[in-house]
C-alpha cells in the first residue's frame, strides 16, 4: 500500500530544485520542496538593501547559448540588457577583461591583432609549454607570461587557495581571449538580469507548489525519505552517504557587504582585485546590474577561504583527489532507485546557472 504523502520531495531550492519542481508540479504530480536556508532559491537569491537587489551570495550574471533554457526562463520573467564586462585592477592600474585588444594594448601598447598575436607567440614560444598539463601552463599558452602573472595568477591562487600549478586547466578555459575590442566577458548569445531580480524568478517556478524552509533534510532525514515517493537531492552528495569515503573540498567566499553614501562608488558592477597582496578577489557594486540611480550604493568584497563546516560550499575542488573521491559517491548515487541527484553540490559539478537548469530539464525528461 502506498502510504506517502507527495510524489516528489525536493531537496533544495535552489534553481535544480526548483525547474525540477516546477516541471513535476506541471504534470499534475503532488511536490514539496524542503531548504534549509530561511529563503527559496539557494545561490540566486537576492536581498533589498537601499532598494537595490543584493546578490546575497555572489554576483550571478545569467548568460547561454541554449535557446530552449532562454525561452523557458523568458515565460518567468524578462531579462535586462546587461552584459558583464569586468575591469582588473592589478597594482592601482585598470585593465578589461575577458582578454581582449583592449587588455593587449593596455598592457604592450600593441595596437593591432597580428602585434598582439605576435607577442603572445612570443612568450609561450619562450615558456616551452607545448601540452598544458595544469592551469598556469594552460593559461601562459593561450595569453603568455605577462597575463598569466598580472591578471591570472593572483587572483586564481586567492579564489582556489592552491597553486595554478596544481589546479586543473579547464578553470580558465571558460575565459574568452579575444583579438577584437569587444569587454563581453561572456561569449553566449543570451545574456542579462532578470528585470525585478532572480526571486522573482524562483517565485515564478515555485508558484502554487507546498515549500518549508528552515526545513534540514538531514535533521529528521528518515522521516523525509518515507515522505515521498522519490526524492531530488540537490544537496553534498558525501554528506548524503555520511561522508563514508572522506569529505569533498569546497571553496567559499565570505562576502563584506557595506552601503554607502555615495551614488556611484565604482562606475563597474564587477571590479577584481588580481594581486595576491589585496585579500579579495572582486568587489561587487550591486546597482549596476539593473542601472539603477539611487543616492546611495551597497557594495561587497569578497574573501575566498577553504570550505569548514557552518560555511556555504560554493565552489567544487575538481582537482584530482576531489574528483577520485567524487567518483566513489557517483557509484552510489547510479544504484538508488528513488533518489534523483542534480546541481552544482549533488553533483559536485562547477556548473554555470544555464547548464544547472538544462541538467534539471533533461533529468525531468528522463528520469522524472
Ligand atoms: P544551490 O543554489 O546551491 O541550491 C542548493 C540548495 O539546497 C540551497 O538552497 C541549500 O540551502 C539547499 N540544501 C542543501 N542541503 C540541504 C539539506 N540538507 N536540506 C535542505 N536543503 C538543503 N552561474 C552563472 O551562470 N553566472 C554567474 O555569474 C554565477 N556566479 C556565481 C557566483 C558564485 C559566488 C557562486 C558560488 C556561483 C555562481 N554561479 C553562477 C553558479 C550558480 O550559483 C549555480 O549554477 C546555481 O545556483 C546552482 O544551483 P543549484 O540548485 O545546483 O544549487
Ligand atoms: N580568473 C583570473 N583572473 C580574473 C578573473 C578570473 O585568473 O580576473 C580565473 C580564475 O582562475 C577563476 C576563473 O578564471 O577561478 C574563472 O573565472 P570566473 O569569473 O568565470 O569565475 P566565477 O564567476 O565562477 O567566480
Amino acid at each position: 500500500m502506498n502510504t506517502t504523502q507527495y510524489d516528489y520531495l525536493v531537496v533544495g531550492s535552489g534553481l535544480f530544485g526548483a525547474v525540477f519542481a516546477y516541471k513535476a508540479h506541471q504534470a499534475g504530480f503532488t511536490v514539496l520542496v524542503i531548504d534549509k536556508r530561511f529563503h527559496t532559491g539557494g545561490n540566486v537569491y537576492c536581498e533589498n538593501i537601499a532598494d537595490i537587489n543584493v546578490h546575497t551570495y555572489g554576483a550571478h550574471i545569467f548568460h547561454t547559448n541554449n535557446k530552449e533554457v532562454w525561452d523557458f526562463l523568458n515565460s518567468f520573467v524578462s531579462f535586462n540588457r546587461y552584459t558583464n564586462s569586468p575591469v582588473a585592477n592589478y597594482k592601482g592600474r585598470l585593465y578589461n577583461l575577458p582578454f581582449n585588444m583592449n587588455t593587449f594594448y593596455a598592457l604592450w601598447g600593441v595596437k593591432t591583432p597580428d602585434e598582439a598575436k605576435e607577442k603572445i607567440e612570443q612568450q609561450r614560444r619562450e615558456s616551452g609549454i607545448t601540452e598544458p598539463k595544469n592551469l598556469e601552463e594552460q593559461a601562459i599558452s593561450l595569453v603568455g607570461k605577462d597575463i598569466y602573472e598580472i591578471l591570472i595568477k593572483g587572483y586564481t591562487e586567492k579564489q582556489w587557495g592552491r597553486k595554478c600549478t596544481t589546479l586543473p586547466a579547464f578553470i580558465i578555459k571558460r575565459l574568452p581571449v579575444r583579438f577584437t575590442f569587444d569587454n563581453n566577458y561572456f561569449n553566449d548569445l543570451y545574456q542579462g538580469i532578470p528585470i525585478g531580480g532572480y526571486n522573482k524568478l524562483i517565485d515564478g517556478l515555485l508558484a502554487g507548489i507546498e515549500v518549508k524552509t528552515n526545513t534540514d533534510f538531514f535533521a529528521n532525514r528518515a522521516y523525509w525519505e518515507n515522505t515521498a515517493e522519490k526524492i531530488i537531492f540537490t544537496g553534498k552528495i558525501d554528506e548524503f552517504y555520511g561522508y563514508r569515503f572522506g569529505k569533498l573540498e569546497y571553496r567559499t567566499v565570505r562576502f563584506e557587504t557595506e552601503t554607502l553614501t555615495c551614488e556611484n562608488y565604482q562606475g563597474n558592477a564587477v571590479v577584481n582585485y588580481t594581486e595576491r597582496e589585496i585579500p579579495y578577489t572582486r568587489i561587487i557594486e550591486h546597482k549596476h546590474f539593473e542601472f539603477d540611480k539611487q543616492p546611495q550604493t551597497v557594495i561587497s568584497r569578497e574573501y575566498p577561504s577553504e570550505w569548514k563546516e557552518g560555511a556555504e560550499p560554493f565552489y567544487p575542488v575538481n582537482d584530482e583527489k576531489n574528483s577520485a573521491l567524487y567518483g566513489a559517491y557517483a557509484e552510489l548515487a547510479c544504484k538508488e532507485k528513488n533518489v534523483i541527484f542534480g546541481g552544482r553540490l549533488a553533483e559536485y559539478r562547477y556548473y554555470d546557472m544555464d547548464k544547472v537548469i538544462e541538467r534539471a530539464l533533461d533529468k525531468w525528461d528522463n528520469n522524472g
